[in-house]
């Protein structure tokens, strides 16, 4: 063992997330080349999980890449968008605001539509600007971490799709917590990754790609090399990563999907995650009026809940005392508390409720942070 000691901290953020002794211990498996017969051994299993968590059949491709969410974002920005296109980028919160600035960077034609912090994509708004703008596509967020919002997939992909656009997927904070929308939805692409609602550590960006999507990236230039779907497409045909993946991370991962298919099953971790919603949201009324829920009702997530603090209640204190107490709190988004703070406004902080938080850790860690809520 190294001389070096740190703190084993729960984590109770919005990712990365609490990861699991038997996951921990399956970072000890044998490292292995990417390229060797050993390399199949993982990922052959990891891309049929992959398809059974999203719920997809054979309209969907599974594509690894290497690298976060944000990667597999940028992946479909540079594959999807051609320079011609009108994209529209719908946005609820920092995480929308995101998809936009990856778009933005590739140089792509994009314009933004924004909704107000808290709210999820107001379904007449958005089809006035569909109407108006034209796109041919459009880009949206699943979950809005910042915010604890979740918009309904199938349901704004439908609008997009009736004004004969297609619809671009961030689904990076609500993959393996819930269900992804996409056979209901059919979004041409879906990005997420490993460290939120799958629990294991960064490190791959994954993408549900529409079997229709692969015609248009065909013919969309400059796609790019490590950020090209194709090529990554191409070398995941063989279970392998396009460049050199992170071993530690397919070992874990291999374990990991396994058990979420197996021995949890989807559909009892989907419902877990809405318990433990539910479990928030009832915790936070019975604190009171001082701690009203951020997110629109009827549009919070599953998987992270944003409360309102009381003005003058100093979450950086909150933050150690919980630290003390062994949890890592999330004392709000920094850039939205910062602009609501200059506007006047409540601060939020953040309840993460993903990936292997039990319903009784989740218990605990309530009480706890009640006690330091509320002297
Ligand atoms: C975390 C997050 C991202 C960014 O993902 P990285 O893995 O940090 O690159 C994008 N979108 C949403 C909704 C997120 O929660």
């Amino acid at each position: 063992m190294s001389d070096f000691n740190f703190p084993d901290l729960k984590l109770m953020i919005t990712g990365p997330t609490y990861i699991r002794p038997e996951i921990r211990e399956a970072a000890t498996m044998p490292e292995f080349g990417h390229r060797d017969s050993e390399n199949k051994k993982r990922f052959e299993s990891i891309f049929k999980n992959l398809k059974k968590v999203a719920q997809v059949g054979d309209d969907y491709e599974v594509v690894i890449v290497n690298g976060s969410g944000s990667n597999a974002m940028e992946c479909s920005i540079r594959s999807m968008v051609s320079d011609t296109d009108k994209l529209l980028n719908v946005s609820i919160g920092a995480f929308g605001d995101l998809y936009g600035k990856i778009a933005k960077g590739c140089g792509k034609n994009v314009e933004n539509l924004k909704f107000e912090a808290g709210r999820a994509i107001d379904m007449a708004v958005l089809e006035a600007k569909l109407k108006e703008y034209q796109p041919n596509v459009v880009s949206f967020t699943h979950n809005e971490t910042s915010t604890g919002v979740e918009n309904n997939v199938p349901a704004v992909c439908k609008l997009i799709q009736k004004y004969g656009a297609i619809a671009l997927v961030d689904g990076v904070s609500i993959f393996g917590g819930s269900a992804s929308g996409l056979t209901e939805g059919q979004a041409m692409t879906y990005s997420t990754a490993c460290q939120k609602s799958l629990a294991l550590p960064a490190g791959f960006g994954l993408l549900f790609v529409h079997k229709d999507a692969f015609a248009k990236m065909e013919t969309v230039e400059n796609r790019g090399y490590t950020t090209d779907i194709l090529a990554n497409y191409n070398t995941n045909q063989k279970y392998q990563i396009l460049t050199t993946p992170n071993t530690t991370l397919a070992n874990q991962m291999v374990v990991q999907l396994d058990y979420i298919v197996n021995v949890e099953g989807v559909e009892n971790r989907f419902a877990r995650h809405i318990k433990m919603r539910n479990m928030v949201l009832d915790w936070a009324k019975e604190l009171g009026e001082d701690f009203e829920l951020f997110a629109q009702e009827g549009y919070e997530s599953p998987t992270l809940t944003s409360v309102l603090a009381p003005k003058g209640l100093d979450l950086k204190a909150v933050k150690e005392e919980m630290r003390a107490n062994g949890y890592l709190f999330d004392p709000g988004y920094g850039g939205l508390n910062k602009k609501r703070v200059e506007a006047g406004e409540k601060e939020t902080f953040r309840i993460g409720h993903m990936g292997d938080i039990t319903e009784e850790m989740l218990a605990e860690y309530l009480v706890k942070l009640k006690a330091a809520l509320v002297k």
